[in-house]
């Protein structure tokens, strides 16, 4: 088995557990994506959910990239870390008086409603701020990302987005309006999305619902596919770069824009997973009756997906290069579901050898808690060790 390439060195004085970022894989990366879409009206918006550490944001933001923000702080803390208001999307079902307030005062490029509600509040604070804010209405497509059910979001009875039946009545308020200017539709089916046929399902849907629109004298600028391209968790090392070549050819074949128009595209995970690794220090070995479990420092404090949706991460021990044995990797949080892997061929591993958590850079510190009285994990970064 190849592993990751680790400086064991460096990591002896640092304290456990730490995030630490490849930066150089993040910047292939990040050249990756902007060799596809250069040369076409792509537009790139960074989902900073995914990991809103400064230092990333501030590495991607100077490759151009805009932002795509569920939040109030969100749209903050893209600002400070170089990401223009001109580029800034902001969704989320429940955006509250102080953060419309926030995109409004920055004027950010676009507001992705997701319910009526929501619009009327948009078109009530805009209009006490003598402003037009531009909205995109998040529409459910309706197409099945077959990925888990937590993270499945395109499906008809939904908490996110508008369903078709709220069309007529999203479209009669945006014209009553005079400070709401609809620029688009959007669209996010999910996350963790490996079976590109979804997305083609996304392209069909989409031209209906441009075509539908169309049919009422409605046109726009852009339409926004939303996030979701997958990376492969099982492979780090073989397949660290997600298949952005194939996931933007099929945009391009099966989406055909209009003069004039652009397509957007708000991805998270596909560029921050694989450059991070979370690492952990082994406190114990513990012999259970058939199996042995691998204690480590770190938890679902500092990564949950594990105990959330079972996500599978690919765990390595970067110490030790004798035998491989099968270990239960366990966290030391009190909760059942603090597990990193079961059954996991490791090196054989002693008391204080390194694992190594692989392709934990998306939802990864971002999702870190303090439960159990525990620290926030700290962040390193290869070039500057
Ligand atoms: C989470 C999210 C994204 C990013 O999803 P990834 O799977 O990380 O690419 C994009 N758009 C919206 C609206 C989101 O909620």
């Amino acid at each position: 088995m190849i592993k990751g390439q680790f400086p064991v060195e460096k990591f002896q004085s640092l304290e456990t557990p730490f995030y630490y970022y490849d930066i150089n894989l993040l910047r292939e990366t990040l050249e990756a994506v902007k060799k596809e879409v250069e040369g076409k009206k792509y537009v790139i918006h960074y989902a900073l959910k995914a990991n809103s550490n400064p230092r990333i944001l501030k590495e991607i933001s100077s490759y151009g990239f805009g932002a795509d923000c569920v939040s109030g702080n969100e749209i903050l803390r893209a600002l400070d870390c170089g990401f223009p208001a001109s580029k800034i999307a902001f969704a989320g079902v429940g955006k509250t008086d102080r953060e419309i307030k926030i995109g409004l005062d920055n004027d950010i490029f676009c507001f992705n409603v997701e319910s009526l509600p929501e619009m009327e509040a948009i078109e009530r604070l805009a209009s006490q701020k003598g402003k037009i804010a531009p909205i995109a209405l998040r529409i459910n497509p309706n197409v099945d990302a077959h990925t888990h059910k937590y993270i499945t979001t395109g499906l008809e009875e939904n908490k996110f987005g508008l369903n078709k039946s709220d069309l007529p009545k999203a479209i009669e308020l945006i014209k009553k309006s005079n400070h709401l200017k609809l620029i688009g539709i959007h669209f996010h089916i999910g996350s963790q999305i490996t079976d590109l046929s979804s997305f083609e399902n996304l392209c069909v849907r989409a031209v209906e619902l441009q075509n539908w629109f169309s049919k009422q004298g409605i046109s726009f600028e852009i339409i926004n596919v939303g996030g979701g391209l997958g990376i492969n968790y099982h492979h780090p090392n073989h397949c660290p770069i997600a298949d952005f070549e194939s996931y933007f050819r099929l945009f391009t074949k099966y989406l055909k824009l209009k003069e004039n128009q652009s397509l957007h595209f708000e991805l998270g995970r596909s560029f921050v997973a694989s450059c991070g690794s979370l690492i952990a220090r082994t406190t114990y070995i513990k012999e259970g009756i058939t199996k042995k479990f691998l204690i480590v420092d770190a938890g679902m404090t500092d990564l949950i997906r594990p105990a959330l949706y079972q996500a599978f991460h690919h765990i390595e021990n970067i110490s030790s290069d004798k035998e491989y044995e099968t270990y239960d990797i366990v966290g030391p949080i009190c909760e059942s579901s603090d597990v990193f892997g079961e059954n996991i061929l490791l090196n054989q591993s002693r008391r204080g050898d390194f694992i190594a958590i692989r392709s934990t850079g998306a939802y990864g510190e971002t999702m870190a808690s303090t439960y159990n009285c525990r620290e926030l994990p700290k962040s390193y970064f290869s070039d500057s060790l």
